[in-house]
């Protein structure tokens, strides 16, 4: 027996499912309405989405998904910049999957593709660097499209291609970082959220300390939960205890991956590579020391100097019905969008919400299309 099946267990989910449904209605009772919760991570959204606990907990709890998605959160002005770089002769443009279909001001990654640019998916910055080395006469630029989770990865190749004296790889970084983003959507005041589920692989990196402005600033209960049925059922368990007692504290339920000072090595290589800078994020803005950019010492390193690629103008045009904005930041459900799985489907995204499989659209349409979800703000 694998240790992570206790976490999976039908009964014990069942039973503590129990309890989460009877402590929901004694808040639900207290507060005068359901409790409502913001799942910060892309990942929980799938794994809330494919328990069908949105739809157990409706009436009771309502679980609101946030920014957490880092294919959603990457602004139209980033995604200009990734156009403009494909469209550079000699170039090829390296990436994850998920960001070929994101839709910019212009156009996409795909589209180019479609156009002739050398746009190619690679599973890791490692294989991008390979496939510069074999290819000498291109300019490679891989995309650094994560948050703390993928920039030490990103750091560690860029240390590696340096220690082979590769001159023809380079990082469009658009890394982002989570606490600042939370900051962002609690400082919302139409927002009006009882807790928070926070990141277990963005904890791990950071550790749970990171997130401890969440209780001086805004008061709110959060937990740090991992990813398996029964984390996510303490995780709620946590928070309507600390509601019915009146606390709020922010308590690591993950603690067989994150630590309080989060993964040492990791934070080392990320603040040795990157430098923290105000970046845009889709549906909320510009968020200050919200994004990392390559360090004066790797400047050889950045496609954005390497390349001479100009600051794409500041946009915020969205499709018309699209609510991406207000899901990102949990002010709706995906539901609650007009074009959701009518005129929005994941074989036809229309936001970036439905074009990656962590994004909340894309996981409400896959697990939850059918299901009853809590109303809007
Ligand atoms: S359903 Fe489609 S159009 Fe509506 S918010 Fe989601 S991604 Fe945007």
């Amino acid at each position: 027996m694998s240790p992570l099946d206790r976490f999976c267990d039908t009964e014990l989910s069942r039973k503590l499912m129990g309890r989460v449904a009877a402590l929901a209605d004694e808040v639900a009772e207290r507060l005068g309405r359901p409790a409502v919760f913001i799942e910060v991570c892309g990942t929980h959204t799938v794994a809330i989405s494919r328990l069908g606990l949105r739809s157990l907990l409706a009436g009771r709890v309502e679980l609101r998904s946030g920014p957490g998605c880092p294919v959603c959160v990457t602004d139209h002005q980033e995604i200009d910049m990734m156009v403009n770089l494909a469209r550079l002769a000699g170039v090829t443009l390296g990436t994850f999957g998920d960001m070929l279909r994101v839709p910019g001001s212009r156009s996409s990654l795909e589209r180019e593709r479609a156009g002739g640019a050398d746009v190619r998916i690679f599973y890791s910055p490692l294989d991008a660097v390979a496939f510069a080395e074999a290819n000498p006469e291109r300019e490679v630029v891989f995309l650094g499209i994560g948050f703390e989770t993928t920039a030490p990865v990103v750091a560690s190749t860029l240390t590696r291609a340096r220690a082979k004296g590769v001159k023809n790889f380079s990082i469009f970084s658009a890394h982002k970082l989570i606490p600042p983003a939370i900051r962002a959507v609690l400082s919302d005041p139409v927002l009006k959220l009882d807790g928070l589920i926070l990141p277990g692989h963005v904890s791990a990196i950071t550790g749970r300390r990171a997130f401890d402005f969440i209780v001086k600033e805004y008061g709110l209960p959060s937990v740090i939960s991992g990813f398996e049925p029964m984390d996510i059922l303490i995780a709620l368990h946590e928070l309507l205890l600390q509601l019915l007692r009146g606390e709020a504290r922010v308590v690591n339920k993950y603690t067989r991956v994150v630590r309080e000072e989060g993964n040492l090595d990791a934070r080392k290589r990320i603040a040795e590579c990157f430098e923290e800078v105000d970046v845009p994020w889709r549906g909320l803005g510009v968020i200050p020391e919200s994004g990392l950019s390559l360090r004066e010492t790797f400047r050889d390193f950045d496609a954005r100097f390497k390349l001479n690629i100009e600051p794409a103008p500041p946009t915020s045009h969205y499709p018309p019905g699209c609510a991406c904005k207000e899901i990102l930041r949990g002010k709706l459900l995906p539901p609650e969008c007009r074009l959701f799985s009518n005129v929005c489907t994941p074989v036809h995204p229309v936001g970036p919400c439905m074009v990656s499989s962590e994004g909340a659209c894309a996981a409400y349409y896959r697990f939850e299309r059918f299901s009853p979800v809590g109303g809007g703000i």
